[in-house]
């Protein structure tokens, strides 16, 4: 299992606490242990060497005898396993155990005899901790007083028992008094070997408790430790699930100390960093959703001309295989195939400057219109533009400018023709009646072509402005359609056309303005036999469907292009766009007018060269219309 930093660095710090606590507690106890013990033992030896020098000092004053004197020293010191030697004033051993290490004890050293003697023989104890190599005799030997009461005892072996304390010793000299006089000392000395084996003795305890305490803590130490990093740990795992982009995870908050109120500094931040998110992914869907939705494309680029935004009516106008939510594929297709367009935002992104432009797409015209994008530096950080689908306008335009240009010619002619007739007139250049009267009838004619022409123009634009109001009643239709084939079979006999009359011999009552009707049929008509090469056929033909009637007028005339069937129904529309026809090509748009007015509906079906077909519908009135 890993564990987290935090884990291990307060486990390093208990761990490196209880270590140091261990290391400092052995050097402290190394340093300082010999030397109390070393003071414990002084402390211990010292009635010992003065109950010696009592045993002396009763043994001069004659309250034990010499002969009982020695085995008492004898087996004190053997119980206390000290060296002890007695020496007169003037140093020399008068007196020593016999035994120390299974070996002889010489003399007193003379490095002890010298550091010591001189404080023992003004009554003072004096002590020594060390070897006696450590002290370096003053003199060799000191002149000491030759009448000595301890001469008696006589002089000890001469040899000196320095070899024997050549380890660290403790020793202890005690004055022997006789009377208010010094006359000799007590030396009891005691190797360090026994004090140092009581140290190791209790440092290996030490170091044993050391180490056991060091392994029961350590697991103590461990959880502890765990518990203490837990919390942090936990807040670990859900700030970084939250910085994974899942706000929905919470930290534990329930404590009262700083871990909680980290937890709920934590829970906080989440929560509103989770409401600032949403509202601004709603926004952004909600923009995104305004801009997919726009029947305009919007396109934007950045300052190094990278596509940054397109909406799905870009791909729709400049006809994009790529879906606009793939912004490089779309970047691509843009660049390959509009460079045109391209060519506008790159004009923008140059010059900083807004720039409009009208491009064709075949007969599609698509207006754009590109606006520069400003930091808030002033640094021109990118290009906006907007594309739309202004056919409709163009083409509202154009037929403005046709329409003025169109009722020019179309009054210029008869105006011209009129001028060129009055003139020769006025200066008397016709001579005779009858030449004056073929002028008298063109003009009449022209004139007649004025006025028609004129009043077809107020009344069509009083039928788109709404301003004719039509009376609608019920009437047979039956009757107007015969008047009309009445009137058309000796016209069609004339110019040699046939005419079809495919009319049921019952028709129901219909709804709306019986003269408008036949003004429809009438403009109808006269179109089917005007664009009707000799020999050719003209129908009407009546058809009752559910609630009305199929009025249909049919000839294998010229028929109408395909591209122009849409604008057939236009004022001034003629397919023949030199103008040279007769019509003022307002007929068709009077009638379609008419019909919309009455709510009725008009539609064509051509080909060029099969011939064409109008049909106009008549609703049944409405009692009939409920009867059948
Ligand atoms: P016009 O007075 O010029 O006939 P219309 O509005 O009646 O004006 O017709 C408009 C144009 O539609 C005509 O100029 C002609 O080109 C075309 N057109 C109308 N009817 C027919 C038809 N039956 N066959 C072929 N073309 C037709």
């Amino acid at each position: 299992m890993k564990h987290s930093a935090s884990f291990r660095r307060a486990l390093l710090l208990a761990y490196s606490s209880v270590l140091f606590f261990a290391i400092m507690l052995m050097l402290i106890y190394n340093f300082a242990a010999p030397r109390l013990f070393a003071q414990n033992k002084i402390d211990d030896l010292v009635p010992k060497g003065e109950i010696i020098a009592g045993y002396i000092e009763s043994s001069l004053s004659g309250e034990i005898s010499s002969g009982y004197l020695m085995p008492l020293i004898g087996s004190s010191t053997s119980q206390w396993e000290a060296t002890v030697w007695v020496v007169n004033a003037d140093g020399d051993t008068v007196i020593r155990t016999q035994v120390s290490n299974d070996r002889k004890v010489g003399r007193l050293p003379d490095s002890l005899a010298v550091s010591m003697l001189p404080s023992v023989l003004k009554g003072q104890t004096a002590t020594h901790i060390g070897s006696v190599q450590d002290i370096t005799p003053e003199s060799t030997r000191s002149p000491y007083s030759s009448t000595n009461p301890l001469r008696f005892l006589g002089d000890a072996d001469s040899t000196s028992a320095e070899e024997d304390l050549k380890d660290k010793i403790i020793a202890v000299a005690v004055p022997i008094f006789y009377g208010d006089e010094v006359v000799g000392a007590v030396f009891m000395a005691q190797t360090m070997r026994e004090v140092m084996n009581s140290v190791r003795v209790l440092t290996n305890t030490i170091m044993l408790s050391i180490v056991i305490v060091l392994l029961v803590l350590l697991p103590f130490i461990f959880f502890t430790a765990s518990r203490m990093t837990r919390p942090i740990t936990e807040m670990r795992k859900v700030a970084l699930t939250m910085a994974a982009g899942d706000l929905t995870v919470r930290a534990d908050d329930q404590g009262k100390d700083e871990y909680g109120e980290l937890g709920h500094a934590l829970n906080v931040l989440s929560s509103e960093l989770g409401r600032t998110i949403s509202s601004l992914q709603l926004e952004r869907n909600r923009l995104a959703g305004f801009i997919n939705g726009l029947s305009e494309g919007i396109l934007a680029f950045d300052s190094s001309a990278r596509l940054t935004l397109i909406n799905p009516a870009v791909s729709h106008l400049l006809g994009l295989s790529t879906d606009a939510a793939e912004t490089d594929a779309a970047d691509a297709e843009l660049h390959e195939k509009n460079g045109d367009v391209i060519g506008v935002f790159d004009q923008v992104l140059q010059s900083g400057e807004s720039v409009q432009k009208t491009l064709w797409r075949g007969k599609t015209a698509i207006h754009i219109s590109v606006t520069p994008l400003l930091a808030p530096s002033g640094k021109l950080s990118g290009c906006v533009g907007v594309l739309s689908d202004v056919t409709s306008a163009e083409r509202l335009e154009q037929t403005r400018r046709d329409y003025v240009a169109n009722v020019s010619h179309e009054l210029r002619t008869p105006l011209t023709a009129l001028r060129a007739l009055m003139e020769p007139l006025r200066d008397g250049l016709v001579k005779t009646e009858e030449q004056r009267q073929q002028i008298y009838d063109v003009v009449l004619r022209e004139t007649m072509r004025l006025s028609r022409l004129v009043s077809d123009m107020l009344e069509l634009s009083r039928l788109q402005s709404g301003t004719i109001s039509m009376s609608i009643s019920d009437f047979p239709p039956l009757p107007l359609l015969e008047t009309i084939r009445d009137t058309y079979l000796p016209y069609a006999e004339d110019y040699q056309k046939t005419f079809i009359y495919d009319v049921p011999d019952a028709l129901p009552l219909v709804r709306g303005n019986p003269d408008r009707t036949q003004q429809v049929l009438v403009a109808l008509l006269d179109n089917a036999f005007k664009y009707t090469p000799d020999g050719g056929k003209v129908t009407l033909a009546a058809v009752p469907e559910g609630d009305l009637i199929r009025i249909t007028v049919r000839d294998t005339g010229i028929g109408i292009a395909e591209e122009d069937l849409p604008h057939v129904f236009e004022r001034f529309y003629k397919a023949d766009k030199s103008h040279h026809g007769k019509g003022t090509g307002l007929g068709l748009a009077i009638a379609y007018e008419i019909m919309h007015t009455l709510g009725e509906e008009m539609s064509v079906n051509s080909a060029p060269n099969e011939g064409s077909a109008f049909t106009f519908t008549l609703h049944l009135a409405p009692q009939t219309a409920e009867n059948a």
